[in-house]
């Protein structure tokens, strides 16, 4: 029989979930971890995983295509059955018998089943009651935000979940939505031979510097897709020629599927918030040791506290958490200053991100908008990556761009863009710059090898001129 009473109980075993359980248990306490679906979550089975897949054979199969020499020698089209093969491969079939033997293996206790809060420090789950000594972290995650438009619901939309588990590519699929989510479909889709309409409110990727929704749709245009920009969705009706979607230009929009890709809601509205004084269906917030506000037993980690919905920094909450409330427990002492194992700083201003989308976009840090904003004496340096030689070699005709912005007052890089065909490795450099705040006059003497596409950072330097 499994015991009921642990020093930390975990709700949700997304990678959230696993890595705070992992670290509270390596710091010496003992973890019990109680998962509805699927250990591992949303990022192995319906997110980063799948849809990374899915997008990675047609995007290799373009790179090959834009290198004189390859191009001649692989002219075949995409194998669609097998890129979901592969795909089927990297969520294990959506099975998680592996990770749930890594939990046991890694000395944590696990339940299946739907939990609740029902008081201070304790939590149910299908009529069993357990109790936290010391804390309990709410690690839920979220799911996709459904828009309230006439019709919607009846053609039983997609959204993420079935676009990265589709079994099958849809001749013509409608995205409602320009972010992140709804870019990396399309180009995924876009690659399988469907026909691909997306209908965004905004520029897509609006969050980003401008340059990269504008790269991004010129990209998606060049390969067949339609990019409606600053229009919304009236209605939906299916029928047997498909969905159609009517748009506030008064135009119309046929497909055989809708993705809805609109943003995230939190997975609390279930949660029993109300027992313990918290309202259900809110984000949870947090400090930064991810301590719920007014509570020394409650935390909250990865995108249910909705501070970056990324699970790189949802891992990176996980470690800071699991190692402070080991600490709190036994008094081990906190760590909790700007850069302290205990606090998750970086959340603030210095998040990493890649949309693998045709060309990728990595940015870290601060848009210039954004800089500007938050009252930084901000200058923009901008850089054209073909012009890079290392970029020329590695794709004929090579397009991108690059950007970084510059704390004036410091001398200090802020945040970085880079679009363009694989550029999301060049992204790690920008992120400990950043975070390192290095300053301008170090980073000339940081040398990048020749003829790499690395060589963007002295190009971007000599353009900022030496200080
Ligand atoms: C299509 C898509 C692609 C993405 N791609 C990337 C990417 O490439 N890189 C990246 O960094 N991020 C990506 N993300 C974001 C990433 O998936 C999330 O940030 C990450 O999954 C959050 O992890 P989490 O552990 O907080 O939540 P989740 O992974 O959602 O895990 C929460 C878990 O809690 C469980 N749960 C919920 N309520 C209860 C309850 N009451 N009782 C028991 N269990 C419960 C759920 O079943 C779930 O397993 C993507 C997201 C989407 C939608």
């Amino acid at each position: 029989m499994i015991d009921t009473t642990y020093d930390l109980i975990v709700i949700g075993a997304g990678a959230v979930g696993e890595n705070i359980a992992d670290r509270a248990v390596q710091g010496g306490l003992t973890a019990l971890l109680i998962e509805s679906e699927l250990v591992g979550g949303e990022c192995s089975y319906w997110a980063c995983m799948p849809s990374k897949a899915l997008l990675r054979s047609g995007i290799a199969l373009r790179a090959a295509q834009a290198v004189g020499g390859t191009r001649e020698a692989v002219t075949g089209e995409l194998d669609v059955a097998a890129t979901f093969a592969r795909r089927n491969s990297f969520t294990s079939n959506w099975d998680d018998a592996g990770q749930v033997k890594w939990v046991e293996s890694a000395g944590i206790a696990f339940v299946r089943g739907h939990a609740r809060l029902t008081g201070e420090r304790e939590v149910t789950v299908d009529g069993t009651v357990y109790s936290a000594r010391h804390a309990v972290a709410v690690c839920t995650g979220s799911a996709a935000m459904l828009p309230d438009i006439p019709g919607l619901s009846e053609v039983t939309p997609w959204t993420s979940r079935e676009a990265t588990s589709a079994k099958v590519a849809p001749k013509r699929l409608a995205i409602i939505g320009g972010g992140v989510v709804g870019v990396e479909m399309a180009t995924a889709y876009q690659s399988f031979g469907t026909t691909v309409t997306i209908i965004s409110r905004a520029d897509l990727l609006s969050n980003q510097e401008p340059f990269a929704g504008e790269l991004v749709t010129a990209a998606l245009e060049k390969f067949g897709a339609t990019v409606l920009r600053g229009v919304e969705t009236l209605s939906a009706h299916r029928d047997d020629t498909g969905v159609t979607l009517t748009l506030d230009n008064g135009t119309t929009v046929v497909a055989d599927e809708v993705l809805v890709s609109i943003g995230r809601v939190p997975n609390t509205h279930d949660l029993g918030l109300e027992n313990v004084g918290l309202t259900p269906g809110d984000w949870l917030d947090v400090d930064d040791t991810m301590r719920v506000s007014g509570f020394d037993w409650l935390y909250a980690c990865g995108d249910v506290n909705h501070r970056a919905l990324l699970t790189h920094q949802g891992k990176y909450q996980a470690r800071a958490a699991g190692d402070v409330i080991a600490a709190r427990a036994l008094g081990t002492g906190v760590h909790d200053n700007r850069f302290g194992k205990h606090s998750a700083t970086a959340d603030h201003e210095m998040v990493p991100q890649v949309t693998f989308s045709d060309p990728e976009v990595a940015s870290v840090g601060l848009t210039a908008r954004a800089a500007e904003k938050a009252g930084y004496d901000v200058r923009v340096v901008d850089y054209n990556l073909g012009g890079v030689a290392g970029a020329a070699l590695q794709a004929d005709g090579y397009q991108g761009q690059a950007r970084m912005i510059v704390d004036e007052k410091r001398a200090v890089i802020i945040g970085a863009t880079f679009v363009g065909q694989d550029v999301s490795e060049l992204l790690h450099a920008a992120t400990i710059a950043i975070v390192g705040e290095v300053p301008i006059d170090r980073l000339w003497h940081a040398v990048p090898a020749y003829p790499t596409m690395s060589e963007i950072w002295l190009r971007l330097l000599e353009t900022y001129g030496r200080p």
